[in-house]
């Protein structure tokens, strides 16, 4: 029997065999997040070991980390955290962007209302002018939040993103009034704020909250611990997705390698 450990971003790897009916424990708990620990995994007649733990923000070092009001991406997305009305972004990669546009978002989502989408890009779906937005100006609820996406790059924010969204995001936020600022340092996060430089000119946001989206590095404790213990003796263990190279936006990457995987054993 094999046993795939993690959960892939909603769509679940589910065990493909049923593991020995003397671990029941384990299989049960897939249906939750249950942390799985190398000692979980000692006492079970396993063939393969397929681990797919997935990444875990980076921490940049930048003096004042550990101030109260910086918390990681995963933090303000699952809202274990409370984000303040000011807030700084650091990173504008795909998830930077997303926290970006979860922070600035107010009421019904244009992705879940038609009517929403048509006023916030300008299209007139009943009168039906030229092209179906000649004339039509969007209109977009500007964020009663401050939020500063920031990048380390001197280029242009959001250059990275798919070229058939990227634009999308880019104007929404910018409709949102969400300030997007290329090539700058960060120097010191303390009760004033946080303090940055561009272009060698200082300058400290004044925000009460500091969203950390820096780029990610693997999860490879349990891979670690398995590695270190007898598991590894007796059974094959395999590393993918995230665990396995820390992309930051590659879903296809980790869904292919756990379905080819898959389909070798
Ligand atoms: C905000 C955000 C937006 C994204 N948008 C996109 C996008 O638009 N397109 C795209 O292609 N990719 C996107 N990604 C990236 C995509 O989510 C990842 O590439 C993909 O989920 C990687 O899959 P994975 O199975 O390796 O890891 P994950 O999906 O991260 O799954 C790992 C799972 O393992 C669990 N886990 C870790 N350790 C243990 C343990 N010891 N015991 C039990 N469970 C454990 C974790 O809790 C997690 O549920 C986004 C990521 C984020 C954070």
């Amino acid at each position: 029997m094999w046993f795939i450990i993690p959960i892939f971003h909603g769509l679940s790897l589910m065990p493909l065999r049923r593991l020995s009916s003397s671990r029941p424990t384990i299989n049960n708990h897939l249906t939750r997040y249950y942390p799985v620990t190398a000692a979980d995994l000692r006492a079970g007649d396993w063939q393969e070991i397929i681990v797919a733990t997935g990444i875990k923000g980076r921490t940049p070092a930048i003096p004042g980390i550990d101030h109260p009001m910086v918390m990681s991406y995963t933090d303000a997305i699952l809202g274990r955290k409370p984000i303040g009305d000011k807030v700084a972004v650091i990173g504008a990669g795909g998830i930077g962007f997303d926290v970006a546009e979860l922070t600035s978002h107010k009421g019904v989502s244009a992705s879940l209302d038609v009517k929403v989408f048509a006023r916030e890009w300008g299209i007139d779906f009943e009168n039906h002018p030229r092209g179906g937005v000649a004339g039509v100006t969007p209109e977009v609820a500007k964020s009663d939040k401050e939020i500063y996406l920031l990048q380390r790059k001197a280029t242009s924010i959001g250059k990275g993103l798919g070229k058939t969204t990227g634009w999308a995001h880019r104007i929404s936020l910018k409709r949102k009034g969400v300030h997007m600022i290329p090539g700058v340092e960060y120097q010191q996060i303390d009760d004033q704020g946080l303090h940055i430089s561009i272009d060698g000119q200082e300058k400290i946001l004044d925000v009460n909250s500091v969203v950390i989206c820096a780029g990610q590095e693997s999860e490879r404790h349990l891979y670690d611990q398995l590695l270190a213990s007898q598991v590894a003796d007796n059974a094959p263990i395999h590393l993918i997705g995230g665990a396995d190279v820390a992309h930051e936006i590659d879903a296809k990457h980790a869904i292919s390698q756990g379905s080819r995987l898959a389909a070798k054993l």
